[in-house]
């Protein structure tokens, strides 16, 4: 960092599964293409649990969680041309990539052919600093990687589009999730929740897939047509061969070839939650049906802009608990036993 780095308070880890606690950073001063952002509230995804834990294994400590970033711009460099002081704006899971690979050329930064530059637990750029994220209070972010956010979402319900919500746009998008579509929505979490309200605005008919049936009366209102609690005798039987698409967004490890068997024959089943074991699937979970098991990560930033205006359009937001900054290794927990309705955002001003 330069002389001119602004300090900043933080809340890291400091080693793998360490409770996060309070932690100086430095960010820089903006340059001519970045945005200073003084963040307001941060989403906390399962992605931070298992990062913070180094689940995927490859960590980088000090980390400073938070990909679900809302806050108000503070300041800009003098070549920036798409935000001004004041402007409502959020940052997701990252915030740079090579920007010269065919996919980012196609607006799939995402999909970067050298790997996206993730807003922490990454190095920068140019490898010399690493990258921290939105439990702190600013951050500078070049402004090709910010988005704006509807007037009509609050920042703290919206905070969660950021990763929750594109993760889940982008597959649905991608696979043509419409009317005369069934689509299903397996695990009504963080990811989950956004997953069901998107695929109903969308006009596909969608089915939750939970465990137990804890969560059927705010399925329904989240827009949801039917709900399966696989724990239920007999569930996963009887509902074979009903859906073109299911968006998979189960944190751990589960059996996938009981989900696959509920496609029809062409369906796809995309993947979006990252449980750190392998998945073991059967040949005859593909190969009866000519079924399709995909993957998706994110969303590019042009796709991600168009989520928040289609999210604004149909006043499509997080259900949230807004918790202090002190409680997050309590959400942590919790988030672990999928005790949260359906989304904790941490208020900013808990730390300042
Ligand atoms: P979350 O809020 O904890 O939701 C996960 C849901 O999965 C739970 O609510 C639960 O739903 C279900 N679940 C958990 N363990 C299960 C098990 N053993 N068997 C069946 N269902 C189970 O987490 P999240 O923030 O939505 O994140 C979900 C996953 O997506 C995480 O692995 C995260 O790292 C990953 N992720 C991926 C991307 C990407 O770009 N691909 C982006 C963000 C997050 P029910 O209680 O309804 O059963
Ligand atoms: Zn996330």
């Amino acid at each position: 960092m330069t002389k001119t780095a602004i300090k900043t308070k933080a809340y890291a880890a400091v080693s793998a599964g360490a409770e996060v606690k309070p932690h100086e950073i430095e960010r820089r001063e903006p340059g001519p293409y970045d945005v200073l952002i003084d963040i307001k509230f941060c989403g906390v995804c399962h992605s931070d649990v298992h990062q913070v834990k180094d689940d995927w294994g490859g960590a980088i400590y000090p980390m400073v969680p938070g990909h679900e970033i809302a806050g108000v711009v503070e300041r800009v460099g003098e070549k920036v041309t798409k935000f001004k002081v004041g402007d409502r704006v959020g940052v997701g899971c990252m915030v740079d990539s090579c920007k010269e690979c065919g996919s980012c050329a196609d607006g799939d930064e995402n999909y970067c052919e050298k790997g996206n530059i993730q807003t922490y637990n990454a190095m920068s750029l140019d490898g010399k600093n690493i990258n921290f994220g939105g439990y702190s209070e600013r951050i500078t972010v070049l402004e090709r990687f910010v988005v704006k956010i509807p007037d009509n979402l609050s920042l703290e319900q919206a905070a969660p589009l950021l990763c929750a919500g594109i993760t889940t746009y982008s597959p649905l998008v991608h696979w043509k999730a419409g009317p005369g579509k069934a689509v299903a929505v397996v695990g009504l979490g963080g990811l989950g929740h956004m997953g069901v309200k998107i695929a109903h605005a969308l006009g596909a008919d969608v089915t939750v897939i939970s465990r137990t049936n804890n969560k059927k009366a705010d399925a329904e209102k989240m827009g949801a047509n039917d709900y399966v609690a696989t724990a239920e005798p007999g569930a996963v039987e009887k509902n074979q061969n009903r859906f073109d698409l299911i968006i998979n967004t189960v944190s751990s490890a589960a059996d996938m070839n009981a989900y696959m068997g509920m496609l029809k024959r062409d369906g796809v089943m995309c993947l979006v939650g990252a449980p750190s074991e392998d998945l073991p699937i059967k040949a005859f979970s593909l190969i009866p049906k000519r079924t399709t098991l995909s993957g998706s990560t994110i969303g590019g930033m042009r796709e991600t802009q168009e989520m928040l205006d289609f999210c604004g359009k149909h006043n499509i937001a997080s259900d949230i608990e807004v918790i202090p900054i002190q409680k997050i290794n309590e959400a942590y927990e919790r988030l672990l036993k999928s005790d949260v309705r359906y989304r904790f955002v941490i208020d900013i001003a808990s730390l300042k």
